[in-house]
């Protein structure tokens, strides 16, 4: 396996000059544009890494299937009555069919009306320590206890993220929650802020892979339908409006971010974490992409096999 991840890392590696870095939020366009990463855990709890895996990144949306994951466990298919599962074929930020479609209701928990839809019901039940639990579960996840804010990003997040605001106040203002907004707000960008490596990524994946127990100790963080829902909303809304195109050449369930990282399922199989700041048009890693495509057709591993 290290092998053939030396090798995919290094015939992708010339796919970072095919994409940019994230410069909406500041801190994050001080990224290294060139680096590339791959780490994949497997049905034993082995991991292998590949490419500059001590490269630290902050996790941004992928975290929004750890917010999922949760409020899914917690509260079971209620969390359905907050939001939908439904494709946008628009960015990630985009608000258009909050007004247009299910007046208030995001379309799916993967983009960020949806996310902010979802900290808001599991802030409603929990209240302020919403994002001690939220990180506490990630962290267990990933079993890693270091995974941190970083303070950088989130205040870089927090000055310039007036899109998620609105995102936010207009479903406060058609009373699509009921949770004071800036403290969903300030979930939402601590969450997106935690700084991860592409080992922690493959971390919680597997846990999803071996949907919800962890390999090394039994325990069981979720169930088998959490995690059921879970994957297969990756694989429909996971990479963003691409998608449709992403489960056509890759076919791997997936949730990317705009640090760079994607989070990728082989069920029963392998957790993988990849890492390349420079993102395609869709806000996607554009070298990540390539990677996982290269993964997929040398091992077979296109749930629609
Ligand atoms: N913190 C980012 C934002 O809200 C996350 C977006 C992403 O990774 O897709 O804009």
């Amino acid at each position: 396996m290290k092998a053939t991840l030396d090798r995919i890392v290094a015939t992708s590696r010339t796919y970072t000059q095919n994409g940019t870095l994230a410069n909406y939020i500041p801190e994050l366009a001080k990224a290294n544009p060139n680096a590339l990463a791959i780490c994949i855990c497997d049905h034993t709890g082995n991991c292998t890494q590949a490419g500059d895996f001590n490269t630290a990144f902050t996790i941004q949306s992928v975290s929004k299937i750890v917010t999922l994951l949760y409020a899914f466990e917690a509260y079971g298919e209620d969390v359905f009555s907050r939001i939908g599962v439904e494709q946008t074929a628009d960015a990630f930020n985009s608000i258009i069919k909050l007004e247009t479609r299910n007046h208030g209701k995001p379309l799916n928990p993967l983009i960020n009306a949806g996310a902010i839809a979802t900290i808001a019901y599991i802030a409603e039940h929990e209240g302020k320590g919403t994002f001690r639990k939220l990180s506490t579960f990630l962290r267990k996840m990933a079993q890693n206890e270091s995974i941190h804010v970083n303070q950088d990003v989130y205040a870089s997040e927090k000055r310039t993220g007036d899109i998620n605001r609105a995102l936010a106040y207009f479903q406060k203002g058609v009373s699509s929650f009921s949770a004071p907004v800036e403290i969903v707000l300030d979930t939402y960008f601590q969450m997106c802020s935690l700084e991860v490596h592409v080992k922690d990524l493959a971390r919680i994946a597997q846990v999803l892979a071996n949907n919800g127990v962890l390999i090394e100790s039994g325990e069981r963080l979720f169930s088998e339908k959490t995690a059921m829902m879970t994957k297969s909303i990756m694989t429909t809304c996971g990479m963003y409006d691409s998608s449709g195109h992403f489960a056509v050449t890759v076919g791997i369930p997936s949730k990317s971010g705009v640090g760079g990282g994607i989070l990728s399922v082989v069920p029963g199989q392998y957790g993988i974490g990849t890492l390349g700041p420079a993102l395609d048009e869709k806000g996607n890693s554009a070298a990540g992409i390539e990677l996982l495509s290269q993964l997929s057709n040398e091992l077979h591993l296109s749930i629609f096999r």
